[in-house]
């Protein structure tokens, strides 16, 4: 949610970002330092440090000191999760600043109107906000970040929602996430929409042949630097819009959704992992890897385990294997009758369909086989799925044969 801070206010964020970049950096040199000597530092000790280096450095007090004890602990656990040598410098250039602050009990949120509200942060005072939706709970921490020229706020909230109700419709739906369309679900319905027009990419490359010709560190290629950032985040918004969009749609209608498990990190880990090892089909994969990436299909599962915690809907999660080779309407599994990236038709009974539409019903035949072995229980995620190889068809007729 957009912030409106005053110019001074926007100065002391920057500042406080800064001061956060500073203690990252600082604590993380440390605690390589500590490595290269076979020894260890925690985030107690650091805390402590950072008490006395602020005593000697007064700078280091301008910003909350929550904040940079949040800081050192998100440092401490970045470097659990990665290792110490595998964490990133928070560079000047790349970052985008942000801190956090946690003390949920000092920040104050008012609404002021349909579209305003204000929130009172330690060290800020009130600083009003776009509140495009109610909070829903108590404020546990807020995280305030600039991206561009845009200051935001989001909120981390206590909802005190344990356990959703069971969803009050039993329809069930399949959704694929395929290259061709953004989303496709299983009734037929296509979801799509582009999150930049043809003008708009052909602006961006214009913008960066301008910035290849221009001087590094001049005026002019900052500017055009934050044209581009604008444009990647007016791209942003609107595909995290969309993604809210059909997954409202999707939770508020049925009881169950079926998605493919997709192995998003391996798909794309050999074009992302240039630096490393190049791989040899880097190329080739480039297309389809940004076309996946484009989608935000992380984002987009993100939103939906989310949006299906209030709903209460089932989120069932199946191998995405054989799932765009497969008749929906036969169970033929046929590499063959894929058409192309958009016809799927069945060589063997000559059922032609939408080829992600295809994979949407195959998707959901597979979700309720699992659903369907009384896996389900009491949870909403199920994490036992049907062997690869066999997508759970082989249940579903039994079940079919049944009736
Ligand atoms: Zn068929």
């Amino acid at each position: 949610m957009r912030l409106e801070f005053t110019p001074e206010q926007a100065d002391f964020a920057e500042r406080i970002g800064g001061i956060c970049r500073a203690v990252w950096n600082t604590g993380l040199e440390q605690r390589r330092e500590y490595r290269r000597r076979d020894a260890w530092i925690n985030y107690r000790q650091q805390a402590k440090e950072l008490v006395e280096a602020k005593a000697e450095h007064s700078w280091l007090s301008e910003a909350p000191s929550h904040c940079l004890q949040q800081t050192l602990i998100d440092l401490d656990k970045a470097c659990h999760r990665n290792g110490t040598f595998r964490v990133r410098w928070r560079s000047g250039r790349h970052w985008r600043p942000s801190f956090r602050m946690p003390d949920g009990g000092k920040i104050e949120v008012e609404r002021l109107n349909k579209r305003w509200g204000r929130v009172k942060l330690p060290k800020f005072g009130w600083v009003r906000f776009r509140m495009s939706r109610a909070l829903g709970g108590t404020v546990r921490s807020a995280t305030v970040s600039r991206d561009g020229g845009r200051w935001y706020i989001s909120f981390l909230v206590e909802d005190g929602i344990v356990q959703p109700g069971r969803h009050a419709s039993t329809s069930s739906i399949g959704v694929d996430r395929g290259v061709a369309v953004a989303v496709a679900a299983s009734d037929g319905r296509l979801y799509d929409r582009s999150f930049a027009s043809k003008v708009e990419a052909e602006r961006y490359k214009r913008f960066q042949r301008k910035l290849a010709r221009q001087k590094k560190g001049s005026a002019n290629r900052r500017r055009t630097l934050d044209l581009m950032r604008a444009m990647k985040r007016r791209e942003r918004n609107r595909r995290a819009d969309f993604n809210a969009w059909v997954v409202n749609r999707l939770t508020a209608r049925h009881g169950i959704i079926a998605i493919e498990k997709l192995p998003v990190w391996n798909m794309t880990a050999s074009a992302r992992g240039t630096v490393i090892a190049p791989g040899k089909n880097v190329r080739q994969k480039a297309g389809l890897n940004r076309s996946i990436l484009d989608k935000g299909w992380c984002q987009f599962e993100r939103a939906l385990t989310n949006a299906a915690r209030y709903t209460g809907t089932t989120i069932v999660k199946v191998p995405a294997a054989y799932t765009s080779q497969t008749c929906s309407r036969c169970r033929t599994t046929d590499p063959e009758s894929r058409e192309s990236q958009a016809v799927y038709r069945c060589r063997a009974c000559g059922h032609s369909e939408n080829a992600d539409v295809n994979a949407a019903k195959n998707i959901l035949a597979a979700g309720l086989a699992v659903t369907a072995c009384g896996d389900l229980g009491a949870g909403r995620s199920v994490k036992q799925e049907p062997q690869p190889s066999q997508v759970g068809i082989p249940a579903i007729r039994r079940r079919e044969e049944a009736k």
